[in-house]
């Protein structure tokens, strides 16, 4: 019997690229067929355009064309969660882009790795970052410095999500039973063996990417607070620099009152009351931003919800 492969497409407004992608993706799977059994599976993540109905056209024609459609945006990492529930019956999973970005060509080369060379995954790590804004650049250096610098699981910057996995993997993935999820935290935590692909950076075929700098903001927060709780530990930082100042100003203060100026209390009191006050405020807000996350974990509510699909029947 052949292996099956099932490739997931997360798609959030993409109508314009979509023809362009599944071209060229057709034409790589179409090459494979003799080997596997392959199915795309696209995960249209409440895209506001035409999105779904080009994915429909496509399943019309195309049986081997699945669709899962969401009743809002859930963003890319619910689009991908969604798309793996799904195919893990496939002996392989992959996961692409649907702006053209990831090389379909590559497809090809990844399951060559992990069909026949013994690797769990095979996975694409950006050589560069030509094509991208250079505030984007900047920004994601430094978050993976800092990530890198407080947590255990290392989290690479050039790590891409456009990979193929053994079953075995996805599983490991899907037990992962966090609503906040950070893929690439996620994929490295699982471990496995792991094929690197060095895979050029390209532009986007057509449309526009959808991060703006809030959603990087808010990504790199969720990587760094899901995959470490080194910052709960600032407080002791902070309380260690705290007692030191409070040392400093009473031995200042002492000083001076001996030496007869008496007024110079009023100033380091005030310093010391302000500095306590800040750091307390800052060291709840870590506080708060971890309870926030144990509050949406604890409500367990579920990650995405399906409109439409035609992989139930
Ligand atoms: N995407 C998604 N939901 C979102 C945002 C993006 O499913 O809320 C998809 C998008 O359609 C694309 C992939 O995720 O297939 C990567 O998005 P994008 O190209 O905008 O990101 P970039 O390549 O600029 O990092
Ligand atoms: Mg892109």
């Amino acid at each position: 019997m052949k292996k099956s492969l099932a490739l997931i497409v997360p798609c959030y407004n993409e109508q314009e690229v979509l023809p362009l992608f599944y071209e060229e993706t057709g034409k790589v799977l179409q090459k494979l067929s003799a080997g596997f059994q392959t199915e795309l599976v696209f995960v249209n993540d409440g895209s506001a355009d035409n999105t779904l109905n080009v994915l429909k056209q496509f399943a019309e024609k195309d049986p081997s064309v699945k669709y899962i459609s969401f009743s809002r945006n859930f963003g890319k990492e619910s689009a991908m969660l969604a798309g793996m529930e799904y195919a893990v019956h496939a002996d392989y999973v992959g996961i692409i882009d649907a702006d053209l970005q990831h090389s379909p060509d590559l497809i090809t080369e990844m399951l060559y790795y992990v069909d026949q060379e013994g690797y769990d995954v095979a996975a694409a790590k950006r050589e560069d970052r030509a094509g991208e804004a250079k505030l984007k650049s900047a920004l994601s250096e430094g978050f993976y410095k800092v990530i890198n610098r407080v947590s255990d699981t290392k989290i690479s910057d050039s790590a891409q999500d456009f990979r193929i996995m053994k079953r075995k993997v996805v599983e490991a993935v899907l037990a992962m039973p966090e609503r906040i999820r950070f893929s690439k935290g996620i994929f490295s935590w699982v471990g496995f063996n792991v094929k690197w692909i060095a895979h050029e950076n390209r532009e986007r075929a057509a449309g526009e990417t959808k991060w703006s700098i809030r959603k990087l903001f808010r990504y790199a927060f969720d990587g760094i607070l899901s995959f470490t709780d080194s910052p709960l530990r600032l407080s002791f930082l902070f309380s260690a620099i705290g007692a030191f100042l409070t040392l400093f100003c009473l031995v200042y203060a002492l000083v001076r009152t001996i030496i007869g100026e008496y007024n110079a209390l009023i100033p380091v009191i005030l310093a010391a009351v302000f500095g306590v006050g800040a750091v307390i405020l800052f060291v709840l807000g870590v506080f708060g931003e971890y309870l926030a996350r144990i509050y949406t974990e604890a409500k367990g509510r579920p990650q995405y919800v399906v409109s439409e699909t035609n992989t139930r029947s």
